[in-house]
C-alpha cells in the first residue's frame, strides 16, 4: 500500500467554537507526488504548489492535506477525526492507483483576495506586527511571507470571529 499510515499527533478545540476540533495527523510516506493527481480529480479542491498543499471542505470541515501531514479545522469530534484520517488515506491511495489515467492539475482553482483578509483584521494600522498598515499585513499574510500570530490585536476576544475567518482563509491556502 502507498500510504500505510496516518497518525493524530495533535488535537483541540477550534478558535471560534470550542464544540468542535481541530487536529493534525502526521504520514507515513511524504506523498507530495500525488497531490496534483488529487487535484485533478477533486474538482473543488484548491492546490498550491507553492507550499505543496491540497485543500478539500466537507462542508464546514477544512481538510487541508500536505506532503507528510494533514491538518483539519472544525471536526465534530474525534470519532469523526478518526473517519476524515480513513477518508484521507483511502483518496491517497485510491488517486495513487489510478495515477497512471490521471493527468496532473497544478492550476490553484480559488485563492482569497487581500481586501476579503483585510475585512477581518482589527484596521487599527499600529505598526506592531511589522508592517506599516493592516492592509500590507494582509498582503504579507497571502504571500505566506507574515504569520497571523504577528498581529496581537486580532487574539482579543472581541475579534475571535474574525480570527477564525482569517485562520481558514489562509488554511485553505495551505498556510500553517
Ligand atoms: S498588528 Fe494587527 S492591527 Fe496592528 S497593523 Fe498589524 S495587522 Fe494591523
Amino acid at each position: 500500500m502507498y500510504l500505510e499510515e496516518v497518525k493524530m499527533n495533535f488535537i483541540q478545540p477550534c478558535t471560534a467554537d470550542a464544540a468542535r476540533i481541530r487536529f493534525k495527523a502526521k504520514f507515513s510516506t511524504d506523498i507530495s507526488e500525488i497531490l496534483p493527481y488529487i487535484n485533478a480529480v477533486v474538482k473543488d479542491a484548491i492546490y498550491n504548489k507553492k507550499v505543496q498543499s491540497l485543500t478539500i471542505r466537507k462542508e464546514f470541515r477544512i481538510i487541508t492535506i500536505y506532503g507528510t501531514n494533514l491538518a483539519v479545522s472544525k471536526a465534530i469530534n474525534e470519532s469523526e477525526a478518526y473517519e476524515i484520517m480513513d477518508l484521507v488515506k483511502d483518496l491517497v491511495n485510491k488517486t495513487y492507483e489510478r495515477k497512471d489515467e490521471i493527468e496532473p492539475l497544478y492550476e490553484m482553482r480559488e485563492k482569497p483576495d487581500i481586501l476579503q483578509v483585510y475585512k477581518y483584521l482589527p484596521k487599527l494600522n499600529c505598526k506592531k506586527c511589522g508592517e506599516s498598515t493592516c492592509l500590507a499585513f494582509a498582503s504579507k499574510l497571502l504571500s505566506g511571507i507574515q504569520k497571523i500570530k504577528k498581529c496581537g490585536h486580532i487574539y482579543e476576544e472581541a475579534n475571535r470571529e474574525n480570527l477564525d475567518k482569517v485562520e481558514n482563509m489562509l488554511q485553505i491556502m495551505g498556510y500553517e
